[in-house]
């Protein structure tokens, strides 16, 4: 059974394709397909954008941190969609891919919507279903993937068990128990249902009784455990000291950690080929050697430069290891950027390219710990 995955324009591509990647390494009977699609909501938007009609009750009560006044202010610049706008863009792109009716369309937003739900599904009927994209970090503390692919696969499992809203709000908790029917007022919440990956014996029951595939539940109840530990495991990192594997994938040799949901890292392709080259260099180069190893870096580029000519290769490698240009030091900043922002500061001093100016720079961690997936 297809699940298709699109995203609007003011959603990151990363936060779909990572989304994706994470929902797909629990593989079973459920298909969770990538859609390049782009969709967009610019069509509402020729008057100031509507202000949401609950931000006082559902967001800004109980948080009290000193981020509080940048997140209210992302919030309210946000345009807000009715769920009809939302839930009218679902039909639309169901019907230009021709998705039939027993598949599911999942639209990832970073749009409000004028309830203010993170995630709802189409009271209307059809198996169609958003998730709001932002926000969650500030909620959660934790990397929006788990959460955003929770709501998906919970909201795939909901539309199976329950033949509408009346019937759903009959079976959902209102008072949080960390499971999958808590009535979440606030993102806050959603933490304890996310953090537990349970199901309470109620639902169980009724989960049988209603007759759902069980392979389906199965692969469903396997990602809530799969998010759980990923979770728990970068959580965990300054207690347990564990350093995750790092996979190079394929032919485009994609970087990627398998115990934390296959995170990846998103290096564009010079700032990766000059980390494959520090991956292959455990024993450290100076910036300043690197000229002498061009035709390692080279051939690297090469390998995962989307069809370039040879001598636009050669020329952009040139540049990036010319001693007398900053731009190898501005791409090991980059690099440092991202993976600190995908891994943590704790768990990222492994895999950042250190080292003071004028010795050896090298990637820490230890290379039993790397897999080569071709
Ligand atoms: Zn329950």
């Amino acid at each position: 059974m297809n699940v298709h995955l699109f995203r609007s324009g003011d959603c990151e591509p990363e936060v779909l394709s990572d989304v994706s990647a994470l929902l797909n390494s629990f593989p079973g009977i459920l298909n969770f397909v990538e859609q390049p699609e782009v969709t967009h909501f610019t069509e509402f938007f020729h008057q100031p954008p509507p202000k949401p009609e609950f931000l006082t009750s559902f967001y800004n009560n109980k948080i009290d941190r000193p981020e509080k006044e940048d997140f209210e202010n992302r919030f309210q610049k946000r345009p807000t969609l009715s769920w009809n706008q939302i839930f009218d863009k679902c039909s639309q792109l169901r019907q230009q891919h021709d998705i039939g009716n027993e598949e599911f369309v999942v639209l990832l937003t970073s749009y409000n919507n004028n309830l203010n739900w993170f995630s709802a599904g189409n009271p209307a009927g059809p198996k169609d279903h958003f998730v709001q994209t932002d926000d969650w970090d500030y909620f959660l503390g934790s990397d929006r993937r788990f959460p955003i692919a929770y709501q998906i696969a919970s909201g795939v499992l909901k539309k199976l068990v329950f033949s509408g809203y009346q019937d759903l709000q009959d079976h959902w908790h209102e008072e949080p128990r960390g499971c999958m029917l808590d009535f979440c007022k606030e993102k806050k919440q959603i933490s304890l249902k996310v953090r537990t990956g349970d199901i309470c014996s109620d639902c169980l029951k009724l989960i049988h009784e209603r007759g759902v595939s069980p392979a389906v539940v199965g692969q469903i109840f396997s990602i809530f455990d799969g998010i759980r530990t990923h979770m728990l495991f970068k959580n965990r990192f300054e207690i347990s000291g564990n350093v995750p594997v790092l996979h190079i994938l394929g032919r485009n040799k994609d970087l990627a950690f398998p115990e934390l949901g296959m995170l990846r890292l998103h290096l564009n392709p010079l700032e990766k080929a000059l980390y494959l080259f520090f991956l292959n260099h455990p024993e450290g180069v100076p910036i300043s050697h690197l000229p002498d190893y061009k035709a390692e870096i080279l051939e690297l580029y090469a390998s995962i430069s989307p069809a370039d000519s040879r001598e636009t290769i050669e020329k952009r490698v040139e540049e990036m290891i010319d001693p007398v240009k900053n731009s190898c030091s501005e791409k090991i900043s980059r690099i440092k950027r991202k993976v600190t922002d995908a891994l943590g500061p704790g768990m990222a001093s492994f895999f950042i390219i250190s080292g003071a100016n004028g010795t050896p720079k090298k990637i820490p961690f230890d290379r039993s710990l790397l897999v080569i997936q071709p």
